[in-house]
C-alpha cells in the first residue's frame, strides 16, 4: 500500500514535472503549472493508488480493465481541457469543436510527457508519432486537429522536440491546419 502510494505519487509529480519543462518551451506555463491538478482529488488520487503496478502504464487502463470503466477516468476528463474527451458533445452543431490553441499545444506536451515516462530510456523521437497513428481512430478529435498533432509529431520524430516544441512553430502548425 504504501509502496503503491509512493509509486504513484512519485509518478505523477514526474509526469507533471516533464509537461511542466515542455509547456514552458511552447509559451503556455500556467498550463503546466495547473496540469492535471484533478489527479490530487480522493476519487482520481486513491484509483491511481489502488491501481499503480510498475509505473509503465497509466492505472486508469488497469482499472478499466476491472470495471470496464475507470471512476477516475470520467471525473479526470471532465475537468480537464487537454483532453479531446472534455469538448466532445455529440448534442452540440459540431460535436467535435475547435479546441483553442492552448489547450492543444498542452495535449501535445501531456502526450510526450507521457511517452518518456513511461517508455523511460527506451523512448525515441520517433516514439509519439507511432503511438499517435496507431491510435489515431480512437481520438475524439476534429479532423483539423487531428491534422494539426500529426504534423507537429512528424516534425518531433524528424527535428526532435527542442526544434518543435516551440511558441512560434506550434502556433504556425495551428493556424494553417485550422482554417
Ligand atoms: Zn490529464
Amino acid at each position: 500500500m504504501l509502496k503503491n502510494l509512493c509509486g504513484h505519487f512519485s509518478n505523477v509529480i514526474h509526469h507533471k514535472w516533464i509537461v511542466f519543462l515542455l509547456c514552458c518551451k511552447a509559451g503556455i506555463p500556467f498550463r503546466g503549472l495547473v496540469h492535471d491538478l484533478s489527479k490530487f482529488s480522493p476519487t482520481e488520487f486513491w484509483q491511481g493508488v489502488k491501481y499503480y503496478k510498475d509505473g509503465k502504464r497509466s492505472p486508469i487502463q488497469y482499472a478499466k480493465e476491472d470495471y470496464g470503466y475507470s471512476k477516475a477516468w470520467l471525473h479526470h476528463k471532465g475537468r480537464n481541457k487537454h483532453h479531446p474527451e472534455y469538448w466532445y458533445d455529440p448534442n452540440a452543431p459540431e460535436s467535435l469543436p475547435i479546441i483553442p490553441f492552448k489547450y492543444m499545444c498542452e495535449t501535445i506536451c501531456d502526450q510526450l510527457a507521457a511517452g518518456k515516462v513511461y517508455k523511460g530510456k527506451a523512448w525515441t523521437k520517433e516514439y509519439q508519432l507511432q503511438y499517435w497513428n496507431a491510435h489515431i481512430n480512437k481520438f475524439l478529435l476534429n479532423d483539423k486537429l487531428k491534422n494539426f498533432v500529426t504534423e507537429v509529431l512528424t516534425m518531433v520524430a524528424e527535428n526532435g522536440i527542442d526544434k518543435t516544441i516551440t511558441k512560434n512553430n506550434l502556433r504556425k502548425c495551428y493556424d494553417k491546419n485550422i482554417r
